[in-house]
C-alpha cells in the first residue's frame, strides 16, 4: 500500500462558478484557474500521483499547454486514473477550508459525483467541510478556497493460470 497526500489553493472571484468534487456550489464567487478551478479534485490528483511517485498535477497537466484551458478537472482525474491502473483506492480522506459557504448540504452528491468520476463505491470517499475562523488572510476573508487530501492506494492483485496470487 502507499499513501499520498495533496493540496491546493484557488483564488475565488466574481463571475466564476464554484465548482467542488465536481458539483457547482451557489457562491457569487469561483475559482480564478486556468481549468475549472475544482480545488478538490486537484488535490485527489496531486494526492494519487504522489502515492504513485509520478510527479505532481503540474507536469501531467501544465497551464501553460492551451488543450487544458478551462477544461473539466473530472476530465483530468480520469487520465490520472489511467496513469495508475496498476493500483486501486482503498480510501480517500479530505478537506475543504471555505469561509462564507456552508457546504455540508452538498457533500453528499459530491461524495455521488467523485465516486462516478472515479468508478469506485462511495462509501471510501470522506469529505470534511470547515471555516479558516476568519484567520489565514485571504481564505478567512473568503477570497480563497484551500482544499487538502490524504488517500492510500494498493497494488491489483491477480490470480494466475496455477491459482496463486500474484502482484500486477
Ligand atoms: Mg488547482
Amino acid at each position: 500500500m502507499r499513501i499520498g497526500t495533496g493540496w491546493d489553493i484557488h483564488q475565488l472571484v466574481e463571475h466564476k462558478p464554484l465548482i467542488i468534487g465536481g458539483v457547482l456550489i451557489e457562491s457569487n464567487k469561483g475559482s480564478l484557474a486556468h481549468s475549472d478551478g475544482d480545488v478538490l479534485i486537484h488535490a485527489i490528483i496531486d494526492a494519487l500521483l504522489g502515492a504513485a511517485r509520478l510527479g505532481d498535477i503540474g507536469t501531467h497537466f501544465p497551464p501553460s499547454d492551451k488543450k487544458y484551458k478551462n477544461i473539466s478537472s473530472a476530465l483530468l482525474l480520469r487520465e490520472t486514473l489511467n496513469l495508475i491502473q496498476d493500483y486501486s483506492i482503498v480510501n480517500i480522506d479530505s478537506t475543504i477550508i471555505l469561509q462564507d459557504i456552508h457546504l455540508n448540504p452538498y457533500i453528499p452528491e459530491m461524495r455521488r459525483s467523485l465516486a462516478s468520476i472515479m468508478n469506485i463505491d462511495e462509501s471510501i470517499i470522506s469529505i470534511k467541510a470547515k471555516t479558516a475562523e476568519g484567520l489565514l488572510g485571504e481564505v478567512g476573508t473568503g477570497n480563497a478556497i484551500i482544499a487538502q487530501v490524504a488517500l492510500l492506494i494498493d497494488e491489483k492483485q491477480s490470480v494466475d493460470d496455477t491459482g496463486s496470487l500474484y502482484w500486477v
